[in-house]
């Protein structure tokens, strides 16, 4: 798969508010924390969500104690349950379809988040057979959001993700090493790799990170500014209140806008071309 295609998968993977029946707001649970001051169940809608399933208080989210809705990303899974699986029916106006759908939207997340990883991997370098693995893992994947509310309902996403989380490493690794191969020893990011996944707190600024593997790892509150994280592999690693200014993470790998929006970050920052630089970064 070219760039091209990827980019444009990536694209429709883009959330759009004005698309969606307030799915994250109303479908998930609230827990009161810094991130949320208050406690919602799932199913109830935030209070602040208005009849046009806007935001009241859009514009000052974080001043207002709802950190946590500036950092969420749907992927694009509320406006498209909301607009294709539901067909444009409102659980506001079709009461009795609100729980079906607010059970759909986790699992629609679930799956847009795979397409994302499965294009980026695709948009890689790589081995043909692994290639046309992930081609095959893709349209599966695709072909899942188009089943209705109670196939999906019905998914075992497990097995999926196992097969995905297979293809994932074997492109990390080929992706990794061959960057490796090409460091000084003095500065092999060999060093990083350890089976350590608790990274808390540490401090990393300004160090040559360059292909290391991050994946699952606790990076909350790292200092991680200046640092040169190209050809990182950051799946599912936790970046809350990491220190990313003026790192450089443009090729950095599975690299999410939800991490991103966790993380401290600045003008300097460089990002993948795929991610936006969060607004709250420019504060
Ligand atoms: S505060 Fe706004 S964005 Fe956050 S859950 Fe409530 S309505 Fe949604």
């Amino acid at each position: 798969m070219n760039n091209e295609t990827a980019k444009e998968i990536r694209k429709s993977l883009t959330a759009d508010c004005t698309k969606c029946f307030g799915l994250c707001c109303t479908a998930l649970t609230i827990v009161a924390s810094s991130d949320f001051s208050i406690n919602k169940p799932a199913g109830s809608p935030c209070a602040n969500l208005q009849s046009n399933y806007g935001c009241r208080i859009h514009s000052n989210l974080r001043e207002s104690g709802f950190k946590g809705c500036t950092v969420f990303d749907c992927l694009g899974a509320g406006q498209f349950v909301s607009q294709v699986t539901f067909k444009g029916q409102s659980w506001r106006r079709n009461p009795e379809t609100a729980d079906k759908m607010f059970r759909v939207f986790p699992i629609m997340e679930q799956i847009h988040e795979m397409i994302a990883y499965t294009a980026e991997a695709l948009s890689y370098d790589i081995p043909r057979v692994l290639s046309e693995q992930l081609s095959v893992q893709l349209i599966e994947l695709q072909n899942l959001t188009m089943l209705d509310a109670d196939q999906l309902l019905s998914l075992d996403l497990v097995m999926y993700r196992f097969k995905l989380n297979k293809l994932l490493t074997e492109t990390s690794e080929y992706i990794r090493q061959r960057l490796i191969a090409t460091l000084p020893t003095s500065k092999n990011a060999k060093n990083y790799n350890q089976d350590r996944t608790d990274w808390i707190g540490k401090k990393l600024n300004g160090k040559d990170l360059r292909a290391t593997n991050f994946r699952g790892a606790y990076l909350i509150a790292v200092d991680l500014r200046n640092a040169d994280l190209r050809g990182v592999d950051f799946i599912g690693t936790d970046l809350r209140d990491a220190d990313v200014r003026g790192a450089n993470l443009s090729t950095s790998m599975f690299l999410t806008q939800m991490q991103l929006n966790s993380a401290k970050g600045d003008a300097k920052t460089s990002l993948p071309t795929h991610i936006q630089k969060p607004s709250h970064w420019m504060n």
